[in-house]
């Protein structure tokens, strides 16, 4: 069965889709075979790995109104390990067309369930909101993995995060765990990344990934290019982070 880990936090910006792409490229450039889940109508994730949103007929949006099976929605791409669930504009509509729909926050999980005996990995990447597609999100996952970028308002809205996961443990996903904090766009001459870097690890100490994602421009230019960094500049900072991070995650979850 696939470990599935939900990248959330509610502010934009912070390296969710960066994360998503790369932590799953580096997966499966360890020989995982991992699945990538794009729920953000940004469809970033989709694009980040190379794929063509306008040419899709088909994407999680409808999986999630149970028009499609997970299997006709799925994509690959151009490493042998990695497929795409892709998401395109669409996707906005869910969050008012599942209002009043029976058992709206399992329609992932129940779609996910039709596929994941296929992967070692499952990463869902989360819009920038603590909706229902995130919630749907965080009901699929077993893990959750929070990246924090290190800056001065690094923790706000860190609580509204905690307590929506502390209530889908109640009601919803009893099994859901914080598993990953990850400090990412870190500046080491930055006495600033330090100084957040460090309170982040008094409220976290055990669930802080001991890899740390530097700011790197390839990371900012692999998603122009439909590729995810490590097919783009291998020998970059960026691209050794999230093998790094694969490493991590793959040595926690033995
Ligand atoms: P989110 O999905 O949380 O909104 P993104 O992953 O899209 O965040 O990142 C926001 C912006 O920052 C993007 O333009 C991305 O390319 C850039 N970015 C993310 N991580 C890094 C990094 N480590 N170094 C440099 N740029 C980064
Ligand atoms: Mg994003």
């Amino acid at each position: 069965m696939a470990r599935i880990i939900a990248i959330a936090n509610q502010k934009g910006g912070v390296g969710k889709t960066t994360t998503a792409v790369n932590l799953a490229a580096s997966l499966s450039a360890a020989e995982k075979s991992t699945l990538l889940v794009d729920m953000d109508p940004q469809g970033n994730a989709t694009s980040g790995v190379g794929i063509d949103k306008e040419a899709l007929e088909a994407t999680v949006y409808n999986g999630l109104l149970e028009e499609a099976g997970a299997v006709d929605l799925l994509c690959r791409t151009e490493l042998e390990q990695l497929h795409i669930l892709p998401a395109d504009p669409d996707l906005i509509g869910a969050e008012v067309e599942l209002v009043a729909a029976d058992g709206r926050e399992r329609r992932l999980k129940a779609l996910l369930a039709e596929i994941e005996d296929n992967y070692d990995y499952i990463l869902i990447d989360c819009p920038p909101s603590l909706g229902l597609l995130t919630i749907n999100a965080l009901t699929a996952a077993e893990k959750v993995l929070i990246p924090m970028q290190c800056e001065y308002y690094a923790m706000e809205g860190l609580s509204q995060l905690l307590n929506t996961i502390s209530l889908i443990q109640q009601d919803l996903n009893p099994r859901l765990t914080i598993g990953y904090i990850l400090l990412t766009m870190f500046d080491s001459r930055n006495n600033l990344s330090h100084q957040v870097g460090e309170e982040i690890r008094t409220h976290f100490n055990r669930q802080l990934c001991e890899t740390v994602i530097p700011r790197n421009v390839r990371l900012s230019e692999a998603p122009s290019h439909g590729l995810p960094v490590l097919l783009y500049d291998i020998a970059s900072k960026g691209s050794q982070a999230y093998l790094d991070l694969a490493r991590e995650i793959i040595q926690a979850e033995v």
